[in-house]
């Protein structure tokens, strides 16, 4: 599996916005963000997030584009060509192409590991599965990327419930979405349907996106 290596609360100062990739931290006063509020790099209190920006006073089309093509990439994890891929599978399927792949994002086994809560952040749930600690419809699998369907099960694994980790879930006291069905006191849950638009991230820009690889 490959992954992003750069530090990831840089990533939330390159979009000028919380991207809440490091689960509870996020919210505490160590969020680099609260701290530095700016761009990374030597030029980033000056630059903002773009330097043409900066010069013009406004962000040309494809500067929009991209960043918000960046910006769903980081917040869901995902390397580039995986990224093109999801869209071009998008678009080969019925309806809405931004929506189908905001709901192809939504439905990898990591987001829905975190969106169950059973991870904090889709880092930690990247990391979970690739331990092995989860079984899908039984079956055990360690490949994050997985796309779930409606009616899929994902349940932690029998060898991996002694943890101490899984062992204080009970506590946990986020909602899971309602397209997705949680049982935590047996750790398990179910997709009981694709999620609507409604129910993804509203920040997010998914015609943008489309623009971005419509040009390309
Ligand atoms: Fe972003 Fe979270 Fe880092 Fe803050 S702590 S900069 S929200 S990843």
């Amino acid at each position: 599996m490959s992954k992003s290596l750069s530090p990831v609360c840089k990533l939330c100062r390159r979009e000028g916005e919380k991207l809440y990739l490091k689960g509870e931290r996020c919210f505490t006063p160590k969020c680099a963000f609260e701290r530095r509020n700016f761009a990374p790099g030597q030029h980033g209190r000056t630059a903002g997030r773009s330097s043409n920006a900066s010069r013009t006073g406004r962000e040309s089309d494809f500067a929009r584009q991209l960043r918000a093509k960046q910006k769903a990439r980081r917040i869901y994890g995902v390397l580039e060509r995986q990224f093109r891929r999801y869209y071009e599978t998008a678009r080969g399927r019925h309806g809405l192409t931004g929506l189908n792949l905001l709901q192809i994002l939504e439905s990898r086994l990591d987001n829905v590991i975190f969106r169950l809560g059973f991870a904090s952040s889709r880092a930690q749930a990247r990391l979970l599965v690739t331990h092995g600690h989860f079984t899908v419809n039984g079956r055990r699998t360690d490949v994050p990327s997985m796309l779930l369907k409606e009616g899929d099960q994902i349940t932690v694994r029998d060898g991996s419930r002694r943890l101490v980790y899984f062992k204080n879930l009970e506590a946990e006291s986020r909602n899971a979405p309602s397209w997705l069905n949680r049982d935590l006191k047996n750790l398990a849950g179910a997709v009981t349907r694709l999620p609507e638009r409604a129910e993804i991230d509203g920040s997010l820009n998914e015609q943008l996106i489309v623009e971005y690889y419509s040009r390309r």
